[in-house]
């Protein structure tokens, strides 16, 4: 009889536990590290902030949850569940569609517990060292600490599985901003909206997360002013806040033609401006302005960088196998496995723009076979040569390195995915996803949730 192999997940949010579950399926033995004293990840709101709002310093305490108070999820739960496990099917708070984040933290906690996973998780467990030590037989060393001892033991695979929001990314070349003498933050310190009340904000960024704290914020703030560097934003004065401004890259006679705002309202907010649109941001100078492309400026007292984030993997060791570079981890076929060290080394939930819940199931159920041997993945060349291709077509398109985890909301590659393992997406799910990327692209990051109401409901 051969043996088990013997597999450490690294993380305990939606994507270890999922990992865990189907590995466990497959009869391997599994060690989940975690270092926190819970599960959940992301999902486990923590009110603490970091000392460094910026999250430069590497001497920080760092906070793993970048969640905000008040955060609703942006999916259904239809599309935060598992095959066999609904969140739409549970009753936590209301009825709504989307829920807030103690919901889903309860449903990947009721997860874990129903497919006795609890059992397999070692809590306050830091794992500090992962290391190849035979590229032959693909043997790990993994090396971790409990409560100040130190352990260090030997496994068949990794799957690694800490997240990818935790280390901010800064808009870090805009001219002056590292000199900018007034408060900086980044989005993963962001809590509550009550330190900006009065205060005249730039909130640099359009993604989720951009536009959902800039409405708190609107509500207590003198004025937000978003900035983004995308030319699909539409360059206005909100129609929701009147003291809330949306710049971008467009160029000026098309941001004029669309709007004609006047200068803000603040007495600092009309000294330098121009014709009243303010566009993405400029520069930065040390009397504490901000200048937009248009020459209009603003004497801002916060810069808040929801600017997203970068992978920080500072234990693992690959000797060069792996490299982690800003946002990108490569070489990794299908976002998943590293060619040279495949099956044994993997990584689950690192794509964006996607439904993390649907992929890191079937991500994770692929692993499980491939480990199990029940699926064989193609040779270590041809997987490395299909990363390469990829990265070959990203540069003719003219896409930055930064957007290579970004799948852009695609079906194709959820498909293939499932069909590794002889899965089929439902139909009622398939509907749903196709109805939820038509919304986000007619109505754009402000309308989707209306316009998605309008067919399945209140949320
Ligand atoms: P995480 O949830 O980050 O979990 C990683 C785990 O690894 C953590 O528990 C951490 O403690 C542990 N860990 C890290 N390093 C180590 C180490 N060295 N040793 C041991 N343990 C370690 N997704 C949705 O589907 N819907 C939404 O509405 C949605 N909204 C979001 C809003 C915000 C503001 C953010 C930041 C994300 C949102 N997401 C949303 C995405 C969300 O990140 C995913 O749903 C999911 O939580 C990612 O899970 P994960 O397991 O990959 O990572």
């Amino acid at each position: 009889m051969t043996r088990s192999l013997k597999v450490a997940v690294i993380g305990a949010g939606v994507a270890g536990l999922v990992v865990a579950r189907e590995l466990q399926r497959e009869s391997l033995q599994v060690v989940v590290f975690e270092k926190s004293h819970q599960l959940g990840g992301t999902w486990a709101y923590d009110a603490r902030v970091e000392s460094d709002l910026l999250g430069i310093d590497p001497n920080r305490d760092v906070v793993h949850s970048s969640l905000y108070k008040s955060l609703k999820t942006n999916l259904p739960r239809e599309l935060m569940s598992f095959t066999d496990f609904k969140f739409d099917e549970k009753v936590y708070g209301g009825p709504g569609m989307y829920t807030g984040h103690e919901e889903v933290l309860k449903f990947l906690n009721d997860f874990a517990r129903h497919f006795e996973l609890i059992e397999l998780i070692r809590f306050n467990t830091l794992v500090t060292r992962v290391e190849v030590v035979d590229l032959d037989i693909t043997e790990f060393v993994v090396e971790s600490n409990t409560n100040g001892v130190n352990y260090v033991e030997m496994f068949d695979a990794v799957v690694v599985c800490t997240g990818r929001n935790t280390q901010p990314r800064l808009a870090t070349d805009i001219p002056g901003i590292k000199t900018w003498p007034r408060k900086q933050m980044h989005s993963h310190n962001y809590r509550v909206p009550e330190p900006f009340r009065d205060q005249i904000v730039v909130v640099i960024g359009n993604g989720p997360s951009a536009v959902d704290i800039s409405r708190e914020i609107a509500m207590v703030a003198k004025e937000v002013h978003m900035s983004s560097r995308s030319p699909l934003v539409k360059v206005a004065k909100s129609d929701k806040f009147n003291n809330m401004w949306q710049h971008s890259k467009r160029s000026r006679s098309s941001s004029a033609q669309q709007i004609g705002i006047r200068a803000s309202g603040s007495k600092r907010g009309n000294r330098k401006a121009s014709q009243g649109i303010r566009d993405q941001i400029n520069c930065v100078s040390e009397d504490g302005w901000v200048t937009f492309q248009d020459g209009f400026s603003i004497d801002a007292d916060i810069i808040l960088h929801c600017t997203g984030y970068k992978f920080h993997l500072p234990f693992l060791r690959t000797n060069g196998i792996v490299s982690v570079e800003d946002k990108r981890i490569g070489p990794l076929y299908k976002h998943v496995f590293p060619p040279r060290l495949a099956p044994g080394l993997s990584f689950v939930g690192i794509l964006e723009r996607t439904f993390p819940f649907i992929i890191m199931e079937c991500q994770s159920r692929w692993i499980a076979h491939a480990l199990s041997a029940k699926v064989s993945l193609p040779s270590e060349d041809e997987m490395l040569s299909e990363v390469l291709k990829y990265y070959e077509e990203m540069k003719e398109k003219g896409l930055p390195e930064h957007s290579t985890h970004q799948l852009g909301f695609q079906l194709d590659y959820i498909d293939w995915m499932w069909a590794q393992t002889g899965m089929v997406m439902e139909k009622n799910i398939r509907n749903m996803i196709e109805y939820w990327i038509y919304c986000l692209m007619t109505a754009g990051i402000d309308g989707y949730m209306d316009l998605f109401s309008q067919k399945y409901g209140i949320y």
